[in-house]
């Protein structure tokens, strides 16, 4: 967290938060991280029928990360809002619960912050990274017409999405990105838990996640994309995506080539990466990293090992940028996916939207 320079919101008392899916591997990011937030206060933990009247110690079966002492105590609720307190409500939901438990959450008064694909191409709910399109949370006013309910539903990307568009956004702002090719290597708790079976992964790798490479385009596309009265027009970038899962505990790496409006030279893509610091607003929240990206001089990196906890987790670390002999250049970009891909992100995302007095207090 970088306190020192961090935006003061007018606290009375801090706001009481929940975590959906607390037991999984996002779920427990989030737990993490909240411990010690300077405005959330973690109020209650929620997750399947399966751990619901457990505590939290004896519901998480995989540990990602330390878990603070004082919630594995906790009981585990079902992802009931009559159940669960809390005017902000992380989803680390599991794709098959998430669609209808977010909508009840939120028509019952929550500001719902979610992980989950299930809402996050709705033309009216915004997919938001604090530092490339805050402008984005303007989609509320939509969601809350259309939908008629008093809580909200605002959702952070795909864990390689969100990496690939923080270090395209300041090419895409400076030079307009026009074609992209990128080869991902994902990490193993980019699948959750129990995930992918170890003798299917331990020194493999595997060129198929489900639904990613779609997830891919639509997210970036909508992440870079401009703000309409009816939603978002979406960056007009042709994009073809490989995934592939690989033996990497932790980070997800993205191998890019970038076709460009007119031709850009690697200096002129480092220059533009360099001075990029984002959106203004994003900058002091509590949780935004003291650089969203970082640009790594060796020839070597990013490596996930090396890179993934850069900033705490909060920074995409992007090397390599070099000509490329069919679109323009070339670049690499790593970052961690249930901190900068997941958890870090939605409470980032929750951090903007009470700067801006987007959250009842
Ligand atoms: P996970 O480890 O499998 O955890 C899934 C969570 O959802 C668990 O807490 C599980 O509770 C809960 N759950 C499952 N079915 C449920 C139901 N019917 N009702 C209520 N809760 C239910 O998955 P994950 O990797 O943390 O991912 C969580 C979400 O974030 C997914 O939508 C995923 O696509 C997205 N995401 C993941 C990453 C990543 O790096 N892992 C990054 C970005 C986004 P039980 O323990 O009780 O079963």
């Amino acid at each position: 967290m970088s306190s020192a320079a961090s935006t003061r919101v007018p606290t009375r008392e801090q706001i009481p938060v929940a975590v959906l899916g607390a037991t999984g591997a996002v779920g427990q990011t989030f737990v993490r991280l909240l411990h010690g937030h300077p405005w959330f206060r973690l109020v209650a933990l929620a997750a399947s029928e399966r751990s619901a009247g457990k505590t939290y110690r004896e519901a998480t079966r995989a540990i990602f990360g330390d878990l603070p002492a004082d919630v594995l105590d906790m009981p585990v609720l079902p992802c009931d809002p009559s159940a669960v307190e809390g005017t902000l409500a992380f989803s680390a939901l599991d794709a098959s619960a998430a669609r209808e438990t977010e909508a009840a959450f939120a028509r019952a008064g929550r500001i719902v912050l979610s992980n989950a694909g299930a809402h996050r191409m709705d033309e009216d709910v915004p997919l938001v990274i604090a530092e490339v399109n805050p402008d984005h949370l303007a989609l509320l006013d939509l969601q809350r017409a259309t939908r008629g309910w008093p809580g909200a539903i605002v959702t952070n990307g795909n864990c390689a999405a969100i990496v690939m568009a923080l270090a395209l956004a300041p090419l895409h702002q400076r030079f307009g990105v026009r074609q992209l090719f990128v080869s991902t290597m994902q990490s193993v708790s980019g699948a959750g838990y129990p995930g992918v079976p170890s003798l299917d992964i331990l020194g493999n790798v595997i060129p198929f996640i489900p639904r990613e490479e779609e997830k891919i385009g639509e997210e970036t596309r909508k992440f870079l994309g401009t703000l309409g009265d009816r939603g978002v027009e979406p960056a007009p970038i042709r994009i073809s995506a490989h995934t592939n899962r690989v033996a990497v505990e932790f980070g997800h790496t993205a191998c890019m080539s970038i076709g460009f409006e007119n031709r850009v030279t690697p200096d002129e893509a480092l220059a533009a990466l360099c001075a990029w610091q984002g959106a203004p607003e994003a900058r002091t929240l509590p949780s935004a990293p003291s650089r969203a990206l970082i640009v790594h001089p060796a020839p070597d990196r990013p490596q996930p090992r090396r890179d993934a906890d850069a900033g705490g987790g909060m920074s995409v670390t992007v090397g390599r940028v070099r000509e490329d002999d069919v679109l323009h250049l070339r670049l690499v970009a790593s970052g961690h996916n249930t901190v900068r891909g997941a958890a870090g992100a939605s409470i980032l995302n929750a951090e903007l939207m009470t700067a801006r007095g987007l959250v009842p207090r």
